[in-house]
């Protein structure tokens, strides 16, 4: 046993296939063996870029952190995982010390190993080696698809249910339809909202959240000759109200805002569209110097939030959501590609569509000599 094909970040757009050594694991830990991984536009980003703010590639580094896999080997101290169980894998690792792992916010943890944010490796490898906590067994009826999309899926969960408290009866617009986005669409629905309302600047985006999990659509007008941005979401809230019929306040007025978009306009959009006492998730990552009306957010004394991946719960409720046939992954799978065909799996992502036209909502990579096709 000592062969670890693994998928190396080395540069700005220098990728490679190297042979890595396989993990020694700790008596709290698995060996999983990676069966899918989805590609996340983070993933994409290092490759073009480097870097995201602060996290900066400076040495090769493993690509990948959205995977499933099956069970290799368990530590000494491991119960409730044996060798061959399925499972979901959540990619953070935390220190279990710090002040923000004692409180419930694991996610806020300064010594996260992160997969896939330097130095730290991700999962684009035969073996990844997590604190057995973290992997979490997938009820028969999810595939090992299923699997690698509870990672963005639990982004979505804890933005709309855990920071935005969601609740059945509730209404929720979501700017930004990529898989973000449209996760957060689909947990909201899940919860049982009222109205759900997807925006995006791309028709087919529309179409795809209106047929998945959007009870309404809306498309901001574009922006008008030297039209500043504050100007144009004035503009976009108030034909948005008028077209889909959304008061300032009570009955259809939208009680939470989940920014996926990053985009300044829809940050500025979403603060005014949202209600009164109500509340705004950042989960969207963009440009980060932006200007926001701080009057909007006094004045209806809204609950402005910024989320970061996934804390406690979010990786069980995303599990079961999925396996309660409450969220159906399979339709946001839009391309498949063998381990070899990684490069061609991040060219593809990072153009929006491969060379067939058909655009991309989430683009999975099998593990090392596993089948395309297998679940
Ligand atoms: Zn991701
Ligand atoms: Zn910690």
């Amino acid at each position: 046993m000592s062969d670890n094909p693994s998928f190396v970040l080395k540069g700005v757009e220098d990728v490679t296939f190297e042979q890595r050594p396989i993990p020694e694991i700790q008596p709290d830990e698995v060996l999983v063996e990676v069966q899918k991984t989805g590609i996340c536009g983070s993933d994409v980003h290092y490759l073009l870029h480097g870097r995201i703010g602060d996290y900066i590639v400076e040495d090769p580094m493993v690509l990948g952190h959205e995977s499933s896999g099956v069970v290799y080997k368990v530590g000494s101290g491991v119960t409730g995982l044996k060798k061959g169980d399925r499972v979901a894998m959540e990619p953070g690792a935390t220190c279990r010390m710090c002040e923000s792992c004692k409180a419930g916010r694991y996610q806020l943890c300064p010594d996260v190993r992160f997969a896939a944010t330097p130095p730290f490796d991700g999962t684009l490898g035969r073996y990844y080696r997590i604190p057995a906590d973290l992997a979490y067994p997938l009820p028969p009826n999810l595939t090992l698809e299923d699997g690698a999309m509870i990672e963005p899926l639990s982004v979505a969960v804890h933005a709309v249910s855990t920071l935005g408290s969601f609740r059945a009866g509730k209404n929720i617009a979501v700017f930004g339809c990529g898989p973000v986005g449209i996760l957060c669409m689909a947990v909201a629905k899940a919860m049982g909202a009222s109205r759900v309302v997807a925006v995006d600047i791309v028709q087919a985006r529309l179409d795809f959240a209106k047929s998945y999990a959007a009870t309404d659509v809306f498309l901001p007008p574009a922006p008008e000759k030297d039209e500043s941005r504050p100007a144009l979401s004035r503009r976009a809230a108030k034909a948005m109200r008028e077209q889909l019929h959304i008061p300032e306040r009570g009955a259809g007025s939208i009680d939470l805002v989940i920014d996926a978009s990053g985009a300044e306009i829809s940050v500025q959009t979403g603060l005014r569209i949202c209600k009164a006492a109500g509340t705004y998730v950042q989960v969207g990552m963009g440009n980060p110097d932006i200007t926001i009306d701080m009057g909007v957010v006094m004045s209806k004394e809204l609950q402005l939030k910024g989320s970061f991946r996934y804390g406690p719960g979010d990786y069980p409720l995303a599990i079961q959501l999925v396996s309660q046939g409450k969220i159906d992954l399979k339709p946001l799978v839009s391309h498949r590609y063998k381990f070899e065909d990684a490069v061609v799996a991040f060219q593809t992502t990072r153009k929006g569509k491969s060379d067939d036209g058909k655009g991309v909502i989430k683009a999975i990579i099998s593990g090392p000599d596993v089948p395309v096709e297998s679940n």
